[in-house]
């Protein structure tokens, strides 16, 4: 029961967030399983007009601050913590979890096929016993095949919130797996897109780096980022 006493939930714009250190979060999802959210400002924008999404964070098992909009958040109502970068909390976990049955559901299918061999070269002992691409219209056929492969460590890479809203349903048909949405981590570990260099990453300037490389990322990010800033400093004056 380590994994309590390390955990402290907090709330931001009404969502709860876990702040923790990255040993602290891997730890304690592998010891509660369930559902872990890697949140930024545009998902708590989207949660706040959409009910729905709103429930599914809620009920998360974890949510992690993944970037440098809600570390800002957290700090203006007065709580330090670390980002927790989703695409380096994922790998932490498939390290943490070699061995065990391992599943990869989303991103384009050679995408996905080649993050897994590259995966399998740096993890030896993987056990990847499910993979799927993100292109597929009937979500129940593939969790199906989720439930038939019984993996214990599920990432899914389908953007946000589909990604969420797949686990939210699986998680009922898999409730001892750790799933987690990844975004375009399987992007990354492919080696067909790039992450930003170190000094970006350091100054939390990741999403800069990714806007000037990918301009149409532009109209979804930006306006979120200063919204979300005032909404927060809104909440702490009200
Ligand atoms: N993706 C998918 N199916 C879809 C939509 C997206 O598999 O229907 C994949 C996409 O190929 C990419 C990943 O979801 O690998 C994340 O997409 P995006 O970069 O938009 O997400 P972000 O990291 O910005 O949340």
């Amino acid at each position: 029961m380590r994994y309590n006493l390390d955990m402290k939930r907090v709330v931001l714009l009404g969502f709860g967030i876990d702040l923790c250190g990255f040993d602290e979060a891997v730890e304690f999802i592998q010891a509660k399983r369930g559902q872990v959210v890697t949140i930024n400002p545009e998902m708590m924008d989207f949660a706040q007009k959409n009910e729905y999404f709103a429930q599914i964070i809620k009920e998360a098992e974890l949510v992690i601050p993944d970037g440098i909009g809600v570390q800002i958040g957290l700090k203006i109502m007065g709580y330090n913590t670390k980002r927790i970068p989703g695409v380096e909390f994922a790998r932490k976990l498939i390290d943490a979890c070699a061995g065990e049955p391992f599943a990869m559901v989303g991103a384009k299918p050679e995408v996905v096929e080649k993050a897994a061999d590259n995966l399998k070269k740096e993890v030896p002992n993987l056990n990847l016993v499910y993979l799927h691409d993100g292109y597929f219209s009937d979500d129940k056929v593939i969790m199906d095949e989720l439930v038939s492969a019984k993996p214990s460590l599920v990432l899914v890479a389908l953007g946000s919130p589909k990604q969420e809203e797949f686990i939210y349903k699986l998680k009922k048909e898999l409730p001892e797996a750790i799933m987690v949405g990844v975004g375009g981590s399987f992007d990354v570990w492919s080696g067909m897109v790039k992450r930003a260099p170190e000094v970006y990453q350091k100054l939390g300037l990741e999403w800069l780096y990714r806007t000037v490389k990918e301009p149409k990322r532009f109209k979804r990010i930006f306006p979120a980022l200063p919204l979300f800033v005032l909404k927060v400093l809104k909440e702490k004056w009200s």
